[in-house]
């Protein structure tokens, strides 16, 4: 066990990266933080700020040896920079589990084989694949890059071979998988933590509303039958054992129209979904990011209250924090960004009530007069 006094960092100082700090911070670690902006959120609260890119071998060595652990807020971290912590510190998730979750294709065959049902879909890699893909996904589908995507960018729906063809090369040339579109009754998502022992806690499930590509709000319990509650809780620790994963991993599912679960996607970090826990949890997903990295037990993740979470996005600044502070049920959360841009993540709330049509009532309210 790693335990409080130690020091340990993260890769990436977004929004989660600040989180994770906080967390840390609390619970009496020193923490360090490696990122390439001088003012990224969680490098300007952070004991240490090692301000250098992800691939920046002096940036990492100075990292191994202040760390005793080191994790990742973002997914697309090089796997050969966290093999390279790994030979002098404890390194979680592990560069095998990340690039499982760093590539479309990749991961959504590594959930078939732990037995999950996933999107008809193909790996394009050149035009000549396309064919072979449209016979399998129909149209309309959807392409999507294989690496790099987030929040709806680089996907396009598509719904003829030459529309393929051309957001393909639009894309690039480069690996891309096409999959079938399906009409989605609901989206939700499963968290959990999981450490060294193999100890692991899993999150209530969170129902997700998308805007753009972008989550607007999670709404915690999801309103799905226990059946599929327990299915999507049963299916994310499915792909963590297959793994052996150790770290918080964050997994999104479809429900179709007839109440299938299908997987869409994985995150080998916590997730914009599970912010309420900071809040509606007994553990939260960061604090559970720190002890799954420690080797601590796993904290209680029961909920404690129906939660609504609404992401804050640059396009609502500025904003008249009065309203929202007058909600005595509101909890806000900024996360430090200087500037605010449309679509850029600055912050979220979490409305608790008695009931989630409680919760959301006040949680529409309330962004209806901030926007
Ligand atoms: P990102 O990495 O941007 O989150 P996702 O694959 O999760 O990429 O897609 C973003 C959103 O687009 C999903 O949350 C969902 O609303 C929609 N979407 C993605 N794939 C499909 C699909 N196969 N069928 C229907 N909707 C989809
Ligand atoms: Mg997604």
């Amino acid at each position: 066990m790693i335990l409080p006094g130690a020091t340990i960092g993260v890769l990436g100082g977004g929004q989660l990266g600040r989180m994770f700090v906080v967390a840390a911070r609390t619970m009496g670690y020193k923490t360090v933080v490696l990122d390439s902006d001088k003012t990224s959120p969680a490098g300007l609260i952070a004991d240490h700020h090692i301000c250098a890119g992800y691939e920046d071998q002096a940036g990492l060595k100075k990292m191994a040896e202040l760390c005793d652990a080191v994790t990742t807020e973002f997914e697309n971290v090089p796997a050969a920079s966290l093999r390279k912590l790994s030979e002098s510190c404890f390194v979680s998730p592990s560069a095998e589990s990340v690039e499982v979750a760093q590539n479309r294709g990749r991961e959504k065959n590594f959930a078939r084989q732990a037995g999950l049902e996933t999107t008809p879909f193909k790996t394009i890699l050149t035009t000549s694949d396309i064919n072979a893909a449209v016979e399998i996904t129909g149209f309309p589908s959807i392409l999507k890059l294989s690496s790099l995507g987030y929040d709806g960018k680089g996907q396009a729906i598509v719904r003829s071979v030459e529309e393929v063809e051309n957001k393909f090369k639009e894309f690039g040339s480069v690996e891309c998988v096409l999959e079938k579109m399906l009409d989605l009754k609901q989206e939700v998502s499963v968290i959990l933590g999981r450490n060294v022992t193999g100890d692991v806690s899993v999150f209530p499930v969170s129902e997700n509303v998308h805007v753009n590509g972008i989550l607007h709000t999670s709404t915690v319990p999801a309103n799905i039958s226990e059946e599929v509650t327990a299915l999507a809780q049963k299916q994310a620790m499915a792909l963590a054992d297959a793994m052996n994963y150790v770290g918080i991993l964050a997994v999104e599912f479809f429900i179709t129209g007839d109440n299938h679960l299908v997987f869409n996607e994985m995150a080998p970090r916590p997730h914009n979904s599970g912010h309420y826990t900071l809040d509606a949890t007994v553990t939260s997903q960061y604090e559970q990011q720190v002890r799954s990295l420690c080797g601590l037990p796993t904290g209680d993740a029961r909920l404690t209250s129906p939660v609504v979470m609404v992401n804050l996005l640059g396009d609502l600044w500025p904003v008249d924090w009065a309203k929202l502070f007058s909600e005595k049920n509101l909890k806000l959360h900024l996360y430090g960004k200087e500037e605010a841009r449309p679509g850029r993540k600055m912050g979220h709330y979490n409305v608790l009530a008695e009931s989630t049509e409680q919760a959301f009532g006040i949680a529409v309210d309330v962004f209806k007069t901030i926007s």
